[in-house]
């Protein structure tokens, strides 16, 4: 395809979750005039949320969507420029970065700043979209409370599940959690810990078919055993997926160092990446936290760390050199 335009700018920021947004409001002030392509889903994750009640600030809790809109007012009113693109190409073998969005046009950006975040892994079933945010939830720690008392499932049989269900357990009546081998994934601490947690029902050999509601909220689950070939409803309201996130990295892989699993590496207490001038935060580069407010703070270092990388070129008199090789672009 066809590279229609080029435009050269000082600082990108890649995708509009908390992460994106929180290292625009900085780079903004920092007047590093940052140009903001927000992917194809406008606010990341937390537009696939309910409620907020955990990030603070919002004394009342807030939604997913209206939050990461007030996150996107805050990041235009200081001067970010927002657009809906999504990029489809980088090369960061020389300054400044290239990088190509909806395959049409080129920026060429002095610093990056990936903040692609990450997606939960779903099942794949009708219901458990239909459900999705009335009972149905990617996160533990974001929608357990809406379920204190209640009886939930959890799929899942690795870390996160583990962890999401010993969670669960503090708040909820019962947890059943669905294993669909006959043994965890999770490390021996993790097993240990659901194994001693008194409310919390593993089923091993367990798969889910169905998620049942009453057409609004959730009020089951049909689960199948793969041994016995025998099918059965369990009454619950709430029901976890836990079956690993993958981090939106595909588009750096062969530039970024990343983990086996595809999280971005970086230095080791920054946001600095393999690569001089791109800086990783949120999702992107965290499996461990994935809050939005952990997301938030590391976009605010990459802001930070992309204004002192800059200042640090400027001070050694070293310059982004002049683009050359234009035409190859255009080609
Ligand atoms: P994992 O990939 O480790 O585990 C995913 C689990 O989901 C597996 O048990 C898998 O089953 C199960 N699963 C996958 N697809 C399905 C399906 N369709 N139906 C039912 N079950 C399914 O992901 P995690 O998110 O748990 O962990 C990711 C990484 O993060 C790991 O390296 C983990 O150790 C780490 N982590 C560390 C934590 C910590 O140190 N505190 C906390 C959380 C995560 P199966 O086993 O049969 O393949």
């Amino acid at each position: 395809m066809k590279n229609n335009t080029i435009e050269h700018i000082t600082c990108l920021i890649i995708g509009s979750g908390p992460a994106g947004y929180t290292a625009a409001i900085y780079a903004a002030r920092a007047d590093l005039k940052p140009v903001m392509y927000t992917g194809m889903v406008p606010g990341g994750q937390l537009t696939q949320t309910t409620e907020v009640e955990n990030y603070p600030g919002y004394a009342h809790g807030i939604t997913g969507p209206e939050m990461m809109e007030e996150f996107r007012k805050q990041a235009e009113r200081l001067g970010t420029d927002i657009r809906y693109g999504y990029v489809s190409g980088v090369d960061f073998s020389s300054l400044p970065h290239k990088v190509v969005v909806d395959d049409i046009k080129t920026i060429l950006a002095d610093t990056v700043i990936i903040s692609t975040g990450a997606s939960a892994k779903w099942l794949g079933l009708e219901s458990e979209q239909k459900y999705n945010g009335f009972g149905v939830s990617a996160c533990a720690v974001c929608d357990g409370f809406f379920f204190r008392g209640q009886d939930v499932a959890i799929v899942g049989a690795g870390d996160t599940a583990a962890e999401e269900a010993t969670y669960l357990a503090k708040l909820c009546n019962k947890v059943y959690m669905l294993v669909r081998r006959d043994e965890f994934r999770a490390s021996k601490a993790m097993i240990h810990r659901v194994m001693h947690t008194h409310n919390i029902e593993v089923i091993y050999n367990t798969e889910t078919r169905e998620i049942v509601g009453d057409g609004q909220v959730v009020t089951g689950v049909k689960i199948f055993n793969n041994k016995t070939n025998e099918e059965k409803i369990l009454d619950i309201t709430g029901f976890f997926v836990a079956i690993g996130h993958h981090p939106n990295t595909e588009l750096f892989k062969g530039w970024i160092d990343m983990n086996e699993t595809g999280y971005i590496i970086t230095k080791y207490g920054s946001t600095h990446t393999n690569i001089d001038g791109v800086f990783a935060c949120g999702d992107a580069q965290d499996h461990i936290y994935r809050q939005a407010v952990t997301a938030a703070g590391t976009g605010c270092m990459a802001a930070i760390d992309a204004e002192r990388y800059l200042s640090s070129l400027e001070s050694s008199l070293k310059v982004i050199p002049p683009v050359t090789g234009l035409e190859s672009l255009l080609k």
